[in-house]
């Protein structure tokens, strides 16, 4: 065991970060209950040892596309409907409506599993102007620490519903980091359906290394992710993992990418054991985290 996996024992401020894919069954698209079950029995201890923690979702679209599905209002009916509208505009409204539908299922199980073990819940759904505007950024950490001071435990996505491409984040992945820097976390945790960062695709190249430890963040590694679409549910490959390493490391926060199929994956990160890739923090004074989220998807 690494020493510096030693120090994540301490690590007091957690952002967990769950994707799409390891939210849903891969054949039907429905919700893994048990999964999620899983999930929030991990967290709920992690915050019964006194921790902090906050978790970033992604999954609504997914819940909601599934809800609508079959019915008069459903993806396929409405494209139909509104032949006017240009394909990425119409894209964009029938993700919003799934959105709003799946957001609010989503929140329903996650409020049910966490009150089964006497955790309170809290919502919170962040734009990239959350960031951008310096009112609505100062605000939305108050009640981050407002939220984490009375115990509860504030369950993030991006506001997709009413999010346009210029103001979108675009992926939890990125979401998370952006969450851990402005909550000045210790610790991030990306669970997503892979082991962690390879030196190339592991699924398509047999020779393919495990990376456990990136000490520094180079071009060269992110140039590794560049073209990585990673599962067809969610929308981050390792692409915006990186991009997520960046923004955490670069914020004084330690990342790591690790399995969301390995059970008790958690609590041994945080018990210091040497599973998935871990991306040694680097804090930079120089981070200008509003501007970097004002930039993204800008080339
Ligand atoms: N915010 C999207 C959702 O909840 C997911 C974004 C992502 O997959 O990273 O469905």
């Amino acid at each position: 065991m690494s020493s510096y996996r030693e120090q994540i024992k301490d690590k007091k401020r957690i952002v967990v970060k769950i994707g799409s894919s390891s939210l849903t069954h891969s054949d039907t698209g429905e919700m893994d209950y048990i999964r999620m079950e899983k999930l929030v029995r991990e967290l709920s201890d992690i915050h019964n040892q006194g921790k902090d923690v906050i978790l970033v979702t992604s999954g609504a679209i997914a819940a909601g596309r599934k809800a609508l599905q079959g019915s008069r209002q459903g993806e396929g009916s409405r494209q139909r409907e509104d032949p006017g509208r240009s394909g990425q505009a119409e894209a964009m409204a029938v993700k919003q409506a799934c959105s709003a539908v799946g957001q609010a299922r989503l929140m329903m199980i996650y409020q049910k599993l966490f009150a089964e073990y006497n955790q309170v819940a809290a919502q919170i759904l962040m734009t990239k102007n959350t960031i951008v505007d310096n009112l609505n950024r100062y605000n939305a950490h108050n009640t981050f620490q407002e939220l984490l001071r009375l115990g509860a435990i504030p369950i993030v996505n991006e506001n997709d519903t009413v999010a346009t491409y210029e103001i979108e984040i675009g992926d939890n992945d990125t979401l998370s980091a952006i969450v851990a820097a402005l909550v000045e976390a210790d610790l991030l945790i990306l669970l997503s359906d892979i082991d962690g960062l390879y030196t190339d695709d592991p699924r398509k190249n047999k020779e393919a290394r495990f990376i456990e430890q990136v000490d520094d963040l180079t071009e060269e590694l992110m140039d590794m992710g560049k073209g990585s679409t990673g599962s067809s549910v969610g929308t981050g490959g390792m692409n915006t993992k990186l991009v997520a390493a960046r923004i955490a490391t670069r914020s004084n926060v330690d990342m790591v990418i690790a399995n969301s199929r390995d059970t008790g994956v958690l609590h041994r990160i945080l018990e210091g054991e040497n599973t998935g890739t871990l991306f040694v923090a680097h804090a930079d004074d120089g981070f200008d985290l509003p501007g970097f989220v004002e930039n993204l998807h800008r080339g």
